[in-house]
């Protein structure tokens, strides 16, 4: 099979996918899709309007239309004309992504989003996500899998959070479920793909693993 001119860049919570490959996209001039993000935005709108006694989940799934842009740089992502960009952000979204994504038919439609960016985008690709590297595009041209102890893992979260009301011990046992919970689904689990590289940035800085993810790019002379 053709390799696909995309970077998949895989990973749990807090294992430093974001950041880096915002820098990486930043770096390269690539085309950053935060597939994450489209899950939490699903995820918000199945639990403040769907209603199980009232709809057909399926059809409920189908009638959503989501806008994932980027305007300059900086995304906005809409569902149902309603920007979600800063919402999907909150803590409490971290774990309804993780229950929601377990589902076939929400995976299936960002599955499809993701395809259409790809295939709409005039730049290479770098796309962060935990499916893309091992089900998503498996013929991407260069795979990464970030991880990292999940004690590293929370420390980051509680920075990007900047939320008082967590703990360190809560926000370690969030993490813990949802690695648990993203990785024992039926559906395209969180998995490394067999030939991702990995890279551990537990003990790393991360300009140290910005210069890793480069050096990979550069030996594959893609950007
Ligand atoms: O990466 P982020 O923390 O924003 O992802 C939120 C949740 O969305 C993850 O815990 C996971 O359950 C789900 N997700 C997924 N597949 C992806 C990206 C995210 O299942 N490609």
């Amino acid at each position: 099979m053709d390799k696909q001119n995309i970077i998949a860049v895989d990973g749990p919570a807090g294992s430093g996918k974001s950041s880096v490959t915002k820098a990486i996209a930043e770096k390269f001039n690539l085309n950053h899709v935060d597939t994450g993000a489209i899950f939490r935005a699903l995820a918000l709108k199945i639990d403040e309007s769907y209603d199980e006694l009232e709809d057909d989940f399926n059809d409920f799934i189908d009638s959503v239309k989501l806008e994932y842009k980027k305007i300059d740089g900086n995304l906005s992502l809409k569902i149902d004309g309603l920007e979600l960009s800063g919402k999907i952000r909150e803590h409490h979204v971290s774990s309804l992504a993780s229950k929601h994504s377990a589902n076939l038919m929400v995976r299936n439609k960002v599955e499809k989003i993701e395809k259409k960016i790809v295939k709409e985008s005039k730049e290479l690709c770098i796309l962060e996500g935990r499916d893309i590297g091992a089900f998503v595009f498996p013929n991407a041209i260069l795979k990464i899998y970030l991880d990292a102890s999940v004690e590293v893992r929370a420390k980051r979260r509680m920075g990007e959070l900047n939320d008082s009301k967590i703990s360190m011990s809560e926000l370690i046992e969030d993490i813990r479920a949802r690695d648990e919970q993203d990785m024992n689904r039926v559906h395209a689990p969180l998995t490394k793909a067999d030939d991702a590289i990995l890279i551990d940035t537990s003990d790393l800085k991360f300009e140290e693993v910005v210069q890793k993810v480069s050096d990979l790019i550069k030996a594959k002379g893609v950007a």
